[in-house]
């Protein structure tokens, strides 16, 4: 992604655009969040998840059985809300609309939770890479852009020349668990050491948690002990 270009349209944005809640459209009289304080109430919060991978649960458990039995190669996952409107539509809008502006409110959405359960703060963010021919297409990596503006609000330094997806892998929406870690497999490789001990890797959407699973894995591969993983919204 042009990084001027990008920075160009978010100052636009800023200056043309009146602070409107992303919900109800009135004015938003909050300068470091997309929702108004009466929006805010009704987000699509996850309730009780997995506090390793994210998933959610019916019942009060900390973990799913999948973990138990399996558990992925990153420690544990914080995506405060549910894949549904309005967080889906402004993740969409970002990703398919071509509007890279909206990722300052999608990680203001994020970082305000980040806060309020006062999770613990890793050294650096490490966006989910995408290959070069899906960011050629798109113009610009989502999870860059979330991870540059949430390394901003939580001054947390932003990685994003460590880990390059090397090879192109399928569209995973229809493919099951099994299909979508073969699918994956070996797909990312480390470009530089890291010298790091606790990272954050930074998605917009996690679902399975198979892609960051496998970057996981070559992070903890690499010498880091304590992989999060951090997403807006969880979804399966
Ligand atoms: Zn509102
Ligand atoms: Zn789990």
């Amino acid at each position: 992604m042009d990084s001027i270009l990008y920075k160009k349209a978010s100052q636009a944005a800023d200056w043309l655009l009146p602070k409107k809640c992303l919900v109800c459209c009135n004015v938003n009289p909050n300068r470091d969040h997309p929702c108004c304080d009466e929006c805010y109430q009704t987000l699509p919060f996850q309730r009780n998840c997995c506090q390793q991978c994210g998933q959610a649960l019916a019942a009060n458990q900390d973990y799913c059985g999948r973990c138990i039995e399996s558990p992925p190669h990153f420690d544990t996952c914080f995506c405060p809300f549910e894949y549904e409107s309005p967080i889906s539509e402004q993740i969409c809008a970002l990703k398919y609309n071509q509007h890279p502006e909206l990722a300052k409110s999608v990680a203001q959405l994020l970082a305000r939770e980040i806060k309020k359960f006062a999770i613990e703060l890793p050294e650096a963010l490490i966006p989910v890479p995408l290959h070069i021919s899906r960011l050629r297409g798109r113009g610009f990596n989502q999870s860059t852009l979330i991870a540059r503006e949430l390394g901003k609000l939580l001054q947390l330094p932003v990685r994003t020349n460590v880990v390059a997806k090397h090879r192109a892998t399928q569209a995973q929406a229809r493919q099951t668990l099994k299909q979508r870690k073969k699918n994956l497999r070996n797909s990312f490789k480390l470009k530089k050491d890291l010298r790091l001990q606790r990272v954050a890797i930074v998605d917009d959407v996690v679902t399975t948690g198979s892609t960051t699973g496998e970057i996981a894995k070559i992070l903890k591969k690499n010498g880091v002990d304590y992989v999060q993983v951090w997403g807006v919204a969880h979804t399966l």
